[in-house]
């Protein structure tokens, strides 16, 4: 069993493990260890408390992360990010629908494979910013703890893809973090009310997570200490803040004077508020009704709210939410009588209506509601940091893969397939395409390592995709799996769907390999996290460019009939001012350049379109 730690500001071995969980929220995020003989799980407190709300502001001087950053909401909407995991791993199109949900800029981009975010001419990448909250959550830890982390457990929805997960792992690295792992927060939130500490457990348990922005619902099944999703339901766009928005709406409606006034939005933010403090206000039901007399703007405002008022206004909500609970049950093929115990987790759970709602559905099973619901995700995370760094001695401890492995993509980047202290036997699959029109074969070569470049890794294999028949790039789908057994054989096998050719190797990864090679390695990768993780997004961002001159010089000679003589002119030029720029180091100047392309060009794709269209009409008999 490898297990090593480092102290990096003397470069040495330590023997203590210490391993921090966190829960990196769309709204809050909040850190937790295990301390102890009893090893009990506790979060780790701040100047305000434990929670550090999910938010950072981008000062012309500096990055604000927190309840500083949130302070900035009302008034520099532009530069302070909420909600950024929304964004982790995500692609524009992916949001595209979603946009006027942020009060902030995300670049509009049909072709690149990341979003990204615009501010003051800088742009920033969800994994940065995400890091800047994590590295804000090491640091309380950090002075709470008295000794510098290095180690965490990270959480992440159980419905988070593959690049979604592969986004946090960077972001935990860029924070100077080795992220042991990565955790499903129903899991997570298990295991802090002690489910599956034992192996003997058998269970079903459902866990009905309500936070800020979203909701979802997991089922899971313990057996032999090991959790099992068999199901994962949610809206991404269900959450507390819903029950807000409709207190506010209801407000609105009893006084449409008043109303008339509200339309700033920092009006609405600042109604928005007082509706949480009325929702928190009532929420377990010792307090009946909720009054405030106040003044904004010179308009005098009285809002009140009983709470069977905020009954009727969270039914609706509610009922959503228990119907996908319904789904969840149905997805896993179980009966709510065979569920076992119900986690609820999420500040909305504080809601007695919705504990109500919840227990009537399961009825008859138990409902663990002891601990803090903002909580319980981050307990959780440092239980399982816990088991990890082997303080568990009750727990067995399963065989792990030592070093990441991946493939090599366009940059001579490495794409990690099988992340680092993955338990074996495992297997993953991830899907590429081509970047050239009419490319016939594909290298595929495989690296095990932790660096951001292939060169800095160690190879193991490679081959070629041989006969993938010629289309346009980026219409191939080339599915690459790799399989880890446990006697250290990794396979690896590619596949193009559409026309199914194959190839498979073996390759043997080290699975062994010595305490002083993967030391030294991730030695490396940990002290060069900050310039390797640069280089990456310097790279992505020069590769993009190269993509987007390349589709758009392909779109003029294909169409060169829809533009007119300056159209094709400007487009040249501004495809010519892009290559020159990719020669450079200037993110930002890139990334600007790229804006301008594909603002530019964007009207022409959309006259094509017509021109089909138009076609199509033509050919049309009536
Ligand atoms: P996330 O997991 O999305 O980061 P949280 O679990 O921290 O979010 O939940 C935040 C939500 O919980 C907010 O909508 C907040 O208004 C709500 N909330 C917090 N405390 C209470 C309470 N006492 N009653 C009702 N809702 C609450
Ligand atoms: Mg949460």
């Amino acid at each position: 069993m490898t297990k090593i730690s480092i102290d990096l500001k003397k470069a040495e071995l330590v023997p203590n493990d210490l391993i921090i969980g966190i829960d990196l929220g769309t709204t809050n995020s909040l850190v937790a260890v295990c301390k102890g003989d009893n090893r009990n799980p506790v979060c780790l407190d701040g100047a305000s408390g434990v929670i550090v709300p999910s938010v950072v502001y981008l000062g012309t001087e500096q990055m604000l992360v927190g309840n500083a950053a949130k302070e900035f909401l009302v008034h520099e909407p532009e530069r302070t990010i909420y909600s950024v995991k929304r964004l982790l791993g995500r692609s524009y199109k992916d949001l595209r629908d979603r946009n006027a949900y942020f009060g902030y800029r995300i670049v509009e981009d049909e072709q690149g494979e990341h979003v990204r975010i615009e501010s003051q001419g800088t742009y920033y990448s969800p994994v940065e910013l995400s890091a800047a909250i994590l590295s804000e959550i090491k640091l309380r830890a950090e002075k709470a703890l008295g000794t510098s982390i290095r180690k965490a457990v990270i959480t992440v929805p159980a419905y988070f893809d593959d690049l979604q997960r592969q986004a946090t792992r960077e972001a935990g690295k860029l924070a100077g973090l080795d992220v042991m792992r990565i955790l499903n927060e129903p899991t997570a939130a298990s295991l802090a009310y002690g489910l599956g500490q034992s192996p003997a457990q058998n269970r079903m348990i459902a866990v009905y997570d309500f936070g800020g922005g979203t909701f979802d619902v997991s089922i899971l099944r313990l057996e032999g200490g090991v959790f099992e999703v068999l199901a994962t339901r949610g809206d991404t766009w269900l959450g507390g803040d819903d029950i807000d928005r409709a207190i506010v709406d209801f407000w609105l409606q009893l006084m449409p004077e008043a109303a008339q006034h509200m339309k700033k939005k920092a009006h609405m933010q600042q109604l928005r508020l007082f509706a949480e403090e009325a929702k928190i206000m009532l929420s377990d039901g010792t307090a009946k009704h909720y009054l405030r007399e106040d003044q904004l703007d010179g308009v005098s405002l009285k809002l009140s709210l009983s709470n069977t008022d905020l009954e009727q206004l969270c039914t609706p909500i509610l009922d959503k939410t228990i119907n996908i609970a319904s789904q969840a049950l149905h997805d896993a093929g179980i009966k709510t009588e065979q569920i076992h115990e119900v986690v609820l987790v999420g500040g909305s759970t504080r809601l007695n209506l919705v504990k109500d709602k919840v227990r009537q559905f399961f009825s008859g099973v138990h409902v663990n509601d002891s601990l803090n619901p903002d909580e319980v995700v981050a307990l959780g995370a440092a239980v399982e940091a816990d088991i990890l760094a082997g303080n568990r001695r009750d727990i067995l401890l399963l065989d792990v893969t030592p070093l990441s492995l991946g493939i090599e993509t366009l940059g001579g980047l490495m794409d990690t397939l099988i992340p680092r202290n993955s338990r074996i036997p495992s297997s993953a699959s991830r899907q590429y395409t081509t970047s050239v029109d009419g490319q016939v074969n594909m290298e595929i070569s495989v690296f095990q390592g932790e660096r951001e470049l292939c060169a800095q890794n160690r190879k193991l294999a490679s081959f070629q995709l041989k006969g993938i028949p010629a289309m346009p790039a980026g219409l191939p789908k080339i599915e690459v799996r790799f399989l880890v057994d446990a006697d250290g054989i990794l396979k690896v096998g590619a596949r193009e769907l559409r026309s199914g050719i194959a190839q498979e190797i073996s390759v043997h990864y080290q699975k062994d390999l010595n305490d002083k090679a993967v030391e030294d390695m991730l030695l490396d990768s940990l002290n060069n996290a900050k310039s390797d993780i640069e280089t990456r997004l310097m790279i992505e961002a020069q590769t993009e460019a190269r993509q987007l001159c390349y589709t758009a010089k392909r779109f003029l000679e294909k169409n060169h009939q829809l533009l007119t003589p300056e159209e094709h002119h400007k487009t040249l030029e501004l495809c010519g001012e892009l290559e020159t720029l990719c020669s450079e180091e200037d993110k930002d100047a890139i990334l600007a350049s790229m804006e301008r392309l594909n603002d530019y060009t964007r009207p022409f794709a959309e006259r094509l379109m017509d021109e089909a269209v138009g076609a199509a009409l033509k050919g049309k008999k009536l």
